[in-house]
């Protein structure tokens, strides 16, 4: 998946003295002036906004702030010594970068109760406008519908595991009754054969295919644009499909606003027309006797024999009702003369499955 970038917002934190809001790029509490402590995460205020253009590219430029190794102030990367207590600041931490503050949103925002005095507020305000009461952020709703959506999805395959189990059940009970043979005596009536040649040529023939796959000697009749694949990666030729934006934290007070996307790639499938070996003719042939043979046709010179095949049906006669048996035996079809007596297999659909010789 790509990370595209949409341009960055201001974060705050909260001051663990006072509970202050303060904006990100503070780096004292307005509230009381105590330094923001390292471990004090930046949050996304309730009102957020985009920056984009060129105050977008000059705070994409800010390496993470540096905590002052004595005192704990943050300090901007760029600073050599500490502004709070003047400490070298190659002695200090740099905060940690890339942990994702949250889902981006510009949508209007309710008024917000002030805990002291229940009064509303703009969610932007940082003191209470009736008594003056730093206005804490109030945490936003727990997501709650996705835990149960999992687990009905994992009844409901369960369901769908007994009933397939079930049907497998019932099939091989049926499967059971119907592989139920019965054996009859029964003498050759009649036998035929039967055998089938495909003449094939060359000749024009229509596929389809992507364009990068084309044979060659392909003639292309018609292309269109069609869905191709899902790259990670942006592509010539595709339409662009993103997630919710999201506030990824830099360490400077900032958080950059990015989307992951991926792109579905369309590409040129095609009809083509190419010279290939096809069925151009079927010959059959039959007989009774107990000597099959395949048609032999003329070939022109574009021409070429296929696929052959034989099928030799032998009629039985057993307690007044017939029975055809199909085989591709040669070797048994010329055994079953008229007359002789074979054991036929019956199933419960009344299907010869298997024959031998009585003795
Ligand atoms: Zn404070
Ligand atoms: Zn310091
Ligand atoms: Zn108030």
């Amino acid at each position: 998946m790509a990370r595209k970038s949409l341009g960055f917002t201001q974060l705050e934190w909260t001051c663990p003295r006072c509970a202050t809001r303060n904006p990100g790029v503070e780096k004292v509490c307005l509230g009381c002036g105590a330094p923001q402590p390292e471990d004090v995460k930046f949050e996304q205020p309730l009102e957020q906004e985009l920056i984009t253009g060129g105050e977008a590219q000059k705070i994409a430029a800010q390496k993470p702030d540096i905590h002052c190794g004595f005192c704990g102030t943050r300090n901007p990367a760029d600073a050599e010594t500490c502004r709070q207590c003047g400490a070298d600041l190659k002695e200090g931490t740099q905060r940690k970068t890339g942990e994702v503050v949250g889902a981006f949103s510009t949508a209007p925002v309710e008024n917000v109760a002030c805990p002291a005095c229940g009064s509303l507020n703009p969610a932007a305000a940082r003191y209470c406008r009736s008594c003056g009461a730093p206005l804490s952020k109030t945490p936003p709703p727990a997501p709650a519908a996705a835990p149960p959506k999992a687990r009905s999805r994992t009844g409901l395959m369960v369901a769908v595991a007994v009933v397939i189990v079930a049907v497998i059940g019932c099939l091989l009970a049926i499967s059971g009754v119907f592989n139920r043979t019965s054996e009859v005596v029964g003498t050759v009536e009649s036998a035929v054969w039967q055998t089938r040649l495909v003449v094939e040529a060359l000749q024009p023939v229509e596929r389809a295919d992507w364009r990068e796959n084309l044979p060659s000697a392909a003639q292309v009749l018609s292309c269109e644009y069609r869905y191709a694949f899902t790259s990670d990666e942006p592509q010539p030729v595709a339409t662009e499909v993103c997630g919710t934006p999201y506030t990824v934290d830099q360490g400077t007070g900032f958080g950059e606003v990015v989307q992951d996307c991926v792109y579905q790639v369309y590409a040129e499938y095609c009809r083509y027309s190419i010279l290939d070996w096809s069925e151009a003719d079927v010959l059959t042939l039959s007989g009774s006797d107990r000597n099959p043979v395949f048609p032999q046709p003329q070939l022109g010179s574009d021409q070429r024999i296929g696929s052959q095949q034989a099928v030799y049906q032998i009629i039985f006669r057993a307690d007044g009702e017939t029975y055809t048996y199909e085989t591709g035996d040669l070797s048994l079809f010329q055994q079953a003369q008229l007359g002789s007596r074979w054991i036929l297999d019956v199933n419960s659909r009344g299907k010869v499955v298997r024959i031998q010789a009585e003795r």
